[in-house]
């Protein structure tokens, strides 16, 4: 099918145009360019209705979430269901996600290979969802942050390296590991720092090898510089980045993620996250935003990641990521980036998060301009994943 999007105003993944239209014929993008000028086969294609004044982005990009939870306040009780329940939730969250508008979503562990087989079968039609990028499990120390909930205990780097090529030969296209404490798991401190220098290197070079990004929960100091050195591709959380590591962190290349959602959906909900986990979280809101102020200033990359799946942070969040980051202080323009483009380096997609020929059509439509009122992203008005309005 061939569509036609006249005359709107689009954010193509890094700058503002007015008076644009956008061809779409299969699921990916055949032209775009001045509306004044459009392509012949624009005459004969099906028009999207876009809303009056809206604008059109790139689908949005969340580079952190856990589809197979919900949000509950438990994060561990959610993790005893089987692994056939947890694909059901797998499924249902998948497509909270595209309603929000978020066509492209890197989930950063779960049971098993649930995850790794849903995002197949999304990419198969059999059932409607964003692209998944799944990291299948993620890989942590013995008794390590999520060793009782979303990871796989794993140690020594001969073992790390057998494990990451296990998760990419079941479909992963991605790989975490866990490189220091967590809030959500009782027993082990925030910023205890997790596997050695030698297994972070293995589970960074076999990565790399076979050519997929390697993300680090990192929240400890220790923990963030040793993934940063060993050539990590995204510090996730990073609360405790220095001055001095953000400083490599540009060097680098090196993306932050800060999941904010995920310390406001604890902090802010004492009456029922365990009690463990919002004393850690209080620990390090400061510390958080602090980090984050120091990796903005620095010139740090910045892609949106949501967590969504922890304790109050439902699936299609990252509109409210986008807000929290400019609250923050990144700019509109900056924190649109942070969900479209510069998610799509990040997960190394090239051909999604912007909107040019020959990128795929992942489009929405919103009601007024996110980059005037950024809070607009909470309605969007039409959403296209591979050139089907959904
Ligand atoms: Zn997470």
């Amino acid at each position: 099918m061939t569509s036609y999007l006249a005359n709107v105003t689009v954010f193509d993944g890094t700058k503002l145009a007015a008076k644009r239209g956008i061809l779409v014929e299969g699921a990916a993008i055949a032209w775009y360019g001045p509306h004044a000028r459009p392509p012949r086969e624009a005459r004969s294609a099906h028009e999207v209705p876009v809303p009056l004044a809206g604008v059109v982005t790139p689908g949005l990009i969340d580079c952190h979430v856990h589809l197979c939870f919900d949000g509950s306040p438990n994060f561990v009780a959610e993790a005893s269901v089987t692994q056939a329940y947890a694909a059901v939730k797998c499924v249902r969250n998948a497509g909270r996600q595209l309603a929000a508008g978020v066509t492209t979503v890197r989930d950063l562990g779960g049971p098993g290979f649930v995850v790794c087989e849903v995002g197949r079968a999304i990419a198969d039609g059999l059932v409607p969802g964003p692209r998944v990028v799944a990291s299948g499990q993620a890989l942590t120390i013995t008794g390590g942050h999520g060793w009782n909930s979303f990871a796989r205990q794993v140690d020594g780097p001969d073992a790390v390296r057998l494990a990451v090529r296990e998760q990419v030969r079941a479909g992963a296209r991605s790989i975490k590991i866990v490189a220091t404490g967590g809030v959500l798991t009782p027993g082990v401190t925030v910023d205890f720092t997790a596997l050695t220098a030698e297994e972070v290197a293995a589970a960074v070079d076999e990565a790399h090898t076979w050519g997929v990004p390697i993300a680090a929960h990192a929240i400890g100091r220790t923990g963030i510089e040793r993934c940063v050195r060993a050539g990590i591709d995204s510090i996730e959380h990073g609360s405790q980045i220095t001055a001095a590591i953000a400083k490599q962190m540009v060097e680098r290349g090196t993306f932050h993620v800060p999941t904010i959602s995920a310390l406001r959906g604890i902090v802010d909900h004492p009456e029922d996250v365990p009690a463990y986990a919002v004393e850690k979280g209080r620990q390090i809101m400061d510390m958080a935003k602090e980090a984050f102020v120091r990796s903005r200033r620095a010139g740090v990359r910045i892609a949106c990641g949501t967590d969504a799946g922890t304790p109050h942070n439902p699936h299609g969040s990252a509109p409210q990521e986008v807000v929290r980051m400019v609250d923050w202080g990144l700019t509109p323009s900056a924190a649109l980036r942070a969900a479209t483009s510069e998610a799509a380096a990040l997960l190394r997609l090239p051909g999604a998060g912007s909107i040019a020929p020959g990128m795929v059509a992942d489009l929405v439509a919103w009601h007024a301009n996110p980059l005037d009122d950024v809070t607009s992203l909470f309605t969007p008005g039409a959403v296209m994943a591979g050139g089907i309005v959904r």
